[in-house]
């Protein structure tokens, strides 16, 4: 058997060999299959090991937005690397970490002018919370907590654990480890709105700020809400005077199809947002969390003390920086935002045909993001597997099929993967439904 054959039916040499040594990300490593080797990417496509390709119809959890290997963006990085890979930003100073902020205050909308960065999004987003503390605790007010959402995901380090959805798998073991926070219902309507108001009067002294991921709550579920939700969040917040955050991880870099971001389209402007996944183009961690002159301003004075106290190794790492500078000419030049529009009206009318399968509960798509809702997934490897020999790479979870494509992808790709959605969906209800 030669090198190539051999590495088919078994795979390459150094997952074997590290197969026994990772530990992979919310994984039993007791029964975990391995992991299916890519040696390349380019567009919408990974390339397997084997020689296979498969369309990934979740753009490496939602960072690739221009594509795999996009020519811009790597010659950025190439000509970074032969200058300065890496520079302190403390006291030190370079010309990408100055542009990036300088072009994503000028992208967010109003006063949302001073960006920090961080490497991760988890770690921007205790960054925010870290902001909302200080800036009430630099005038003399303890507030510790924060209003969060049900169905919301805000990332996996302690304090971004506390403000997700409690009971939504991912975190509960965790429950008494964390710090208690109010996660309530979204104010959708009415009684909710009510709900929120009781909670912020009820707690006034102790609330710092409310955080949500605006418009789509990604990780718990890829559920909707609309404009008018997020107008009664900030109404409440400035009835109450507490900060808003938004958490635009996911839906920022155009994900919605409506506007760059979320803020952006809505009219609904945060004190606080944070960005990542989508930041370098899916090329290079990095992540921003930026303010507003406001909350700016409560850390400027003589007293070195009402300075931010945070500040990671590898922020604003040029490499990373010059990515997300190429990313950002890539969004200016390109129609990025209408193609994440065109793919939702592409997979609206692609996945409908999965609506009345028995089993199914709901499909729906905003921006380029389709969900095919079902009661629960019963046998997801079987699901995943099915996906695999359509030749697309997707990820179901929860009670979701869903698809967060590459913006740049190719319609004869796009097509693929709404076509291996539906039939996929429609082996399962068969198989589950005797639909
Ligand atoms: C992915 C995500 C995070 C966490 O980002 P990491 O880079 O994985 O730490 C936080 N908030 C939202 C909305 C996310 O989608």
């Amino acid at each position: 058997m030669d090198a190539a054959a051999a590495a088919v039916r078994t795979g390459p040499a150094w997952l074997n060999d590290g197969f026994g040594h990772i530990w992979l990300p919310y994984t039993q490593m007791g029964t975990a299959p391995k992991p299916i080797p890519v040696v390349s990417g380019s567009g919408a496509r990974l390339k397997l090991a084997d020689g296979r390709e498969l369309v990934d119809g979740i753009a490496s959890w939602w960072t690739v937005a221009h594509g795999y290997c996009h020519p811009h963006i790597q010659a950025a990085v190439e000509d970074q690397l032969g200058r300065l890979p890496h520079v302190m930003l403390g006291g030190l100073a370079h010309e990408q970490a100055y542009r990036l902020a300088t072009r994503l205050a000028g992208l967010l909308p109003g006063s949302l002018d001073r960006v920090f960065f961080s490497e991760s999004g988890s770690v921007s987003v205790e960054i925010a919370m870290k902001m909302a503390i200080q800036y009430w605790r630099n005038q003399g007010i303890a507030r510790s907590r924060f209003v969060s959402f049900r169905g919301g995901y805000h990332g996996d380090t302690f304090a971004t654990m506390s403000v997700c959805d409690p009971e939504e798998g991912m975190h509960s073991l965790f429950r008494g480890a964390l710090a208690e926070q109010h996660v309530i219902d979204l104010p959708v309507d009415d009684d909710s709105a009510a709900a929120l108001d009781a909670c912020l009067s009820d707690h006034a002294d102790d609330i710092a700020g409310v955080i949500v991921e605006p418009l789509v709550q990604g990780a718990g579920g890829m559920r909707l809400h609309d404009a008018a939700t997020l107008k009664r969040l900030r109404d409440a917040c400035d009835r109450h005077g507490v900060l808003l955050i938004f958490d635009e991880i996911f839906v920022g870099f155009g994900r919605t199809g409506r506007a760059l971001f979320a803020c952006e389209a809505t009219g609904v402007e945060p004190d606080i947002v944070t960005l990542s996944k989508a930041l370098t183009g899916g090329t290079l961690p990095l992540a921003a969390t930026v303010a507003s002159g406001k909350v700016f301003e409560g850390f400027l004075g003589d007293d070195a003390g009402h300075a931010l106290m945070h500040g990671p190794t590898y922020m604003g790492n040029p490499l990373a920086c010059a990515a997300a500078n190429a990313s950002l000419d890539l969004f200016e030049s390109e129609p990025r935002v209408a193609q994440a529009a065109a793919i939702g009206r592409f997979l609206a009318r692609h996945l409908e045909p999965a609506r009345d399968l028995p089993g199914v509960r709901d499909v729906r798509t905003e921006g380029a993001i389709g969900v095919i809702e079902v009661d629960a997934l019963r046998d997801n490897p079987w699901l995943k597997q099915c996906f695999i020999d359509a030749g697309v790479w997707l990820r179901p979870f929860g009670n979701i099929i869903y698809t967060t494509p590459p913006l740049a992808i190719g319609e004869d790709d796009l097509a693929r993967i709404a076509d291996a959605m539906v039939r996929v969906t429609r082996a399962w209800s068969e198989r589950f439904h005797g639909g």
